[in-house]
């Protein structure tokens, strides 16, 4: 590893990284936050007279269950390079990158703080109107730009590349992809839902539906994806979107994305009374719309390869993006109630019984994506699905 003057940041050492590179005077008054979670990675919000920025750091090391798991530094670097990629094509979409240094692992960014994570602001009851015009937006241009269809095959090999990100996507590949669907110590969930988490361990089909789509998830490297997009990720205001936090990244299937994001818009719809569901649904239409709508009038003014004069192949692929992303959508919902990672959406319900009721619907939600053969996009998909968690 080449990050030989790394150290991890403190408060006061981020104060004087700060001054160092010019962001403050040395005279200026400022302070300083450590914001993030400190789970994989250290954010600090410092502000001054007249400015505030972000320092993004990671750290060698997860804290899993009590124990360190050791993980890449160059997950900074990813992050930086998939912002500065991301800001190319939708610079309003994410926060600017002022700054990286791949010895520290940091990344010095804009302070988003105005704004609201949106999994936070969806359980407070914010509504963010405009949450999946912008998410619908972010994917077509993120993931057309960067597929053989926006990008030379050449080009796009020397991206790929670039996005080696053997850590991340091993996370990915057990907690979302192979642990939650077997017994592996991993896992985490009430002893209440011991038999429905069996129902799902021994379903062949199902099993089969999730081998699939791991498969796709390491072999399928169609486009650059965000690789952790779910409402934690996206910071909302009713006016503006800005999605952070692409540590993730890598090539991918481009239905991941946008399953993550669906499955995180239902998992808050099922912590939520009926009457008010309804929004969440219209958001995944509306992102869905959004997507597919932009990622064709790109495909159309924007393509490089041959075959895209064919209609028809657009069609195709959409159908299999979308087809993918309903199952991506289900491994992600029962990953976030049985595995190690869990929402604060289903985890916050106080009422025991009411939580343990809504984990069997997100359960069942869950089953019913990675189970139901969805062919076309047809008005009735949306119907159905919803249906099963009513
Ligand atoms: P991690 O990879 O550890 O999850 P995130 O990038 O998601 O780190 O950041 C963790 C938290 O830090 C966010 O939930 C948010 O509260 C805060 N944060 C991160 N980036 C910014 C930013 N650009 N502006 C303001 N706050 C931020
Ligand atoms: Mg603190
Ligand atoms: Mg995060
Ligand atoms: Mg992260």
């Amino acid at each position: 590893m080449s990050n030989k003057n790394y150290a991890p940041l403190t408060e006061e050492s981020a104060i004087t990284l700060a001054k160092e590179l010019a962001y403050f005077t040395a005279e200026e008054h400022v302070t300083c936050e450590e914001i993030g979670d400190g789970n994989l990675n250290l954010v600090f919000r410092i502000k001054g007279f007249e400015r505030s920025i972000i320092i993004k750091q990671a750290l060698p090391y997860a804290k899993v269950v009590g124990e360190s798991w050791p993980l890449s530094l160059k997950r900074a670097e990813i992050e930086s390079h998939a912002l500065r990629i991301q800001g190319q094509y939708v610079p309003h979409l994410v926060p600017k990158v002022f700054h990286e240094d791949h010895d520290l692992a940091v990344t010095i960014m804009e302070d988003l703080s105005h704004l609201t994570i949106a999994r936070k602001g969806l359980i407070d009851g914010e509504d963010y109107p405009l949450l999946s015009t912008h998410i619908g937006t972010f994917l077509a241009h993120t993931l057309f730009f960067t597929s053989d269809f926006g990008l030379h095959a050449s080009k796009k090999r020397e991206l790929d590349s670039q996005f080696c990100n053997p850590d991340l996507c091993d996370i990915t590949e057990g907690l979302v992809f192979t642990d939650p669907f077997g017994p592996y110590e991993t896992n985490n969930f009430e002893p209440a839902l011991q038999e429905d988490v069996e129902q799902i361990w021994n379903n062949v089909s199902l099993k089969e539906r999730v081998a699939q789509l791991k498969y796709s998830f390491l072999t399928h490297k169609e486009a650059l994806l965000h690789g952790d997009l779910h409402t934690g990720s996206i910071f909302a205001s009713e006016t503006e979107t800005k999605v952070i936090d692409p540590e993730f990244a890598c090539f991918g299937p481009i239905g991941f994305d946008i399953g993550q994001f669906f499955a995180n818009l239902l998992l808050q719809a099922i912590s939520r009374e009926e009457e008010r569901q309804a929004v969440l649904f219209t958001h995944i239409e509306t992102t869905w719309n959004v997507f597919s709508d932009t990622f064709s009038a790109l495909w159309h003014q924007h393509s490089v390869d041959a075959y895209t004069t064919l209609d028809t192949w657009r069609i195709a692929v959409l159908a299999n993006i979308f087809r993918e992303a309903v199952g991506f959508a289900g491994c992600e919902i029962i990953r976030r109630t049985i595995g190690l990672a869990h929402v604060a959406d289903l985890d916050g319900i106080e009422d025991e019984t009411r939580r343990i009721h809504a984990k069997k619907q997100a359960l069942k939600l869950g089953t019913a994506l990675l189970l139901h053969d969805v062919n076309t996009v047809d008005a009735q998909f949306y119907d159905r699905i919803f249906k099963t968690i009513k």
